[in-house]
């Protein structure tokens, strides 16, 4: 006879632990106990030593899907005579840490539940169990008991509390545990009530199917939803939000529905269909009749599955794919309480399909795409938000505030690194105050307390000015693109030197340029910039960003002097523009110059005629790889004198094929092959110089399928090691876990 302890640590809170432990023991005869404490979970057990022995060899193998077991310690105990295994109650070791599950999506047995007529939980849209249903969107506080949730309000009836009591039962201390008789319900509005509880579903598909604009309460907020194939309530929804051509995500009845739009791949399917349900970006099928306004001048779409009982229920025989989009006025966070969905989503929406389960974080739908081998994070919310990234080695408590645009923030405790979900952009007063509100949630969460703050290099961000108010903790200003670097080291748990590439839109450098074409040789504790794009004037600042054609003619004339060759585009730009444009640069006056990786792909969008203007970050860009003909081989020359990467020769070609009427899309494909040469050649230098062959790549433009893959492709061919990100993304989401290993390192 023998006697163990065990301590897990990971996630094994509300993912269906400590059943799973209960039914093991119990199958092998063993006594003692198991129970949750906010380091983990606890667990003794006593029996015969080669039961125990069988009991911890099946302990890692059967463990519930959607546990993560990060450590575990086993030890000796004295003997205490237990028969029966108990589970115990939570014990509260209040310093401790304990990692907060993500949303999960429904599972196949509660689908069948709620499908089932003779199910008592027929129809009900909060159907959900111990593997399945809301998580962090509900908890209030840890540790993760239903009284710490918005669930708290509903008390059980007497068969639910019955499922909830019982260790065999699926809904064994399921905390959002509910049923038609005791749980949260449906209310749909227009101006008046128009039908609550079950008739609430049927009205709702009836004003989809009539055209109307819903906004529907989700896990994490609101959500705009619309017919997706009725096309004029596409365009009414567009309007209304006033969007210009970011494209919208749709939400598809089933995996046929999806296939139907789109190729799907088998990683693609297990993305869609993965607990997590992100929207995953799809190649659209040309021939799909998913109209135009969806994701207009793109070639794919973002599509996702149904992941609450509520979504699978808003579906019937016509209505096959649904416009999903955030439930918020442009640029503000989503909307999240009933209270504000009139005030705010009032001149959105036609009718509003809402619940009395509160929100207690708003999350958003996450995004990922598959591409260069892997599943690469665009957007990390739901699903994915608060799992903690295993850093691999244990660092001091910082938090780091992120970037601008696309924000998230990070806190680090023991060896995690715990990214918030995407804020957005902070912009305006409404995301700082869901930045704050988030903040003081994680670190009561996480119980972490922050010695040391990190920031962007930006005096300008809001980000920064965060930081700044925080006067009682060291604050540390990171260079952004370094911050991209290292969030790459630190999820490949790299720690030596690497040749770092960041490209994209805009990062504030240390000569108060915009930096953005960036090659680096760094580690954790600092960088050197290696080699970079040739400066080029922005004129007008952040106007040169929303309108490309800005670019294209900086590019022109750094490339042919004060009379550049009249390429088509120069056409449809007001000739006061051009001449405005053109004094700025002669004298230097609200230009700033820019290294920007993104910049380069916006001027060559604009000189073949393809975006003038943009009205969402990237779309110029997006476009020109939408383009680009698959099959083109060829590149366009570039010159590299004292590492400085100088695009002319290429900007030379592109005007004399523009000029001669080349295709649009050779030309593309032609400039994202020179891009990824440019790479290499670099690349290869550095190797020569630094002895280094590890590579990583960051930055927005490395959302780039086609430019990735190709620099992955002649990378690895010329033997280096090639590094990407796939927990967190490549934009500038991913820059606060940079930003904070980078910290944790320095001090
Ligand atoms: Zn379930
Ligand atoms: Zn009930
Ligand atoms: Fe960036």
């Amino acid at each position: 006879m023998v006697r163990k302890l065990i301590r897990v640590r990971g996630i094994v809170q509300g993912v269906g632990f400590r059943p799973f432990v209960y039914r093991l023991a119990h199958t092998h005869g063993l006594g003692g106990y198991v129970a949750n404490s906010s380091a983990g979970v606890t667990i003794e057990v006593e029996g015969d030593a080669a039961d125990v022995e069988t009991f911890l060899g099946q302990f890692r193998e059967q463990a519930p899907v959607l546990s993560q077991i990060d450590e575990m310690s086993v030890s000796d105990l004295t003997l205490a005579g237990d028969r029966e295994f108990r589970i115990g109650h939570s014990e509260d070791e209040s310093a401790r840490f304990v990692l907060v599950p993500p949303d999960i999506a429904t599972c196949a047995d509660c689908e069948r539940d709620f499908s089932d007529p003779a199910n008592r939980r027929y129809q009900y849209p909060f159907t959900n169990c111990i593997n399945c249903g809301p998580r962090y969107t509900i908890i209030e506080d840890i540790p993760y008991d239903r009284l710490n949730t918005t669930m708290a309000v509903f008390r059980m009836c007497k068969a639910c509390r019955a499922e909830y009591e019982n260790p065999f039962d699926r809904r064994f201390h399921a905390q959002p545990n509910a049923c038609p008789v005791c749980g949260p319900w449906l209310e749909v509005w227009t101006g008046h009530r128009l039908a609550e509880r079950q008739t609430a579903l049927p009205r709702t598909r009836e004003l989809l199917r009539h055209g109307n604009i819903v906004a529907i309460k989700g896990l994490g907020g609101f959500h705009l939803a619309c017919n997706a194939e009725d096309d004029d309530a596409v365009r009414t929804l567009r309007e209304r939000k006033r969007r210009g051509d970011k494209p919208f995500a749709l939400m598809a009845r089933d995996l046929a529905q999806v296939e139907r739009i789109c190729r799907v791949s088998a990683a693609e399917r297990a993305a869609l269909l993965g607990p997590r349900r992100p929207i995953v970006i799809l190649d659209r099928r040309p021939e799909a009749r998913i109209s135009g306004p969806i994701a207009p001048g793109n070639n794919t779409v973002g599509v996702m599955l149904p992941y609450t009982p509520l979504h699978h229920l808003l579906f019937d025989y016509s209505l096959n794919i649904l416009v999903m989009t955030s439930g918020n006025i442009r640029e503000e966070p989503i909307v999240s309480r009933n209270e504000e969905v009139r005030p705010r989503l009032g001149k959105l929406a036609d009718a509003y399909l809402w619940h009395n389960r509160a929100i207690a974080t708003r999350v958003d739908d996450s995004v990922v795409r598959i591409y260069a081998g892997g599943q690469r994070v665009v957007r990390r919310s739901r699903g994915y938000a608060p799992q903690a990234i295993d850093l691999g080695t244990p660092v001091p408590q910082v938090l780091a505030t992120g970037a601008e645009l696309k924000n998230t923030f990070c806190l680090t405790k023991d060896h995690h690194a715990i990214l918030s979900q995407h804020i957005g952009d902070l912009e305006n007063y409404e995301t700082l105050e869901f930045f704050e509100e988030t903040l003081a949630h994680m670190k009561r969460f996480f119980r972490v307390e922050p010695v040391a703050v990190a920031h962007d290099l930006h005096p300008g961000y809001l980000s920064t000015r965060i930081a700044e108010r925080m006067t009682n903790l060291p604050r540390h200003g990171v260079q952004h693109h370094h911050a991209h670097i290292a969030a790459c080291m630190a999820e490949n748990h790299l720690r030596d030197k690497v040749i770092g590439v960041a490209f994209d839109g805009t990062g504030y450098g240390t000569d108060g340029q915009v930096w953005g074409g960036e090659f680096l040789v760094c580690g954790y504790r600092g960088f050197e910039r290696r080699a970079h794009f040739r400066y080029v004037p922005m004129a007008g600042g952040d106007r040169a960003i929303r309108e490309p054609w800005r670019m294209a003619f900086a590019w022109l004339r750094e490339t042919f002097g004060a009379t550049p060759p009249q390429l088509p585009f120069l056409e449809a730009v007001p000739k006061r523009s051009l001449v405005v444009v053109d004094t700025m640069i002669e004298r230097g006056v609200q230009t700033i110059g820019t290294s920007s990786c993104g910049r380069l792909f916006d001027a060559v969008a604009a000189m073949i005629g393809l975006r003038l203007e943009t009205n969402f970050e990237g779309q110029a860009a997006i476009e020109l790889e939408c383009i680009a003909a698959p099959e083109v081989e060829e590149s366009y020359p570039f010159q590299i004198e004292s590492m400085e990467i100088d695009w002319r020769p290429a900007i030379e070609r592109i005007a004399m094929e523009v000029k001669d009427g080349e295709a649009a899309g050779v030309i593309a494909a032609r400039f994202h092959n020179a891009v990824a040469e440019a790479v290499l050649d670099v690349c290869r230098r550095l190797r020569a110089t630094d002895h280094l062959h590890r590579v990583c790549l960051s930055g927005g433009t490395f959302q780039n399928r086609r430019l990735t893959e190709r620099c992955l492709q002649l990378l690895s061919t010329d033997g280096f090691e090639v590094f990407l990100h796939s927990q967190v993304p490549a934009n500038d989401g991913g820059i606060s876990l940079g930003q904070a290993v980078i910290v944790s390192n320095l001090i």
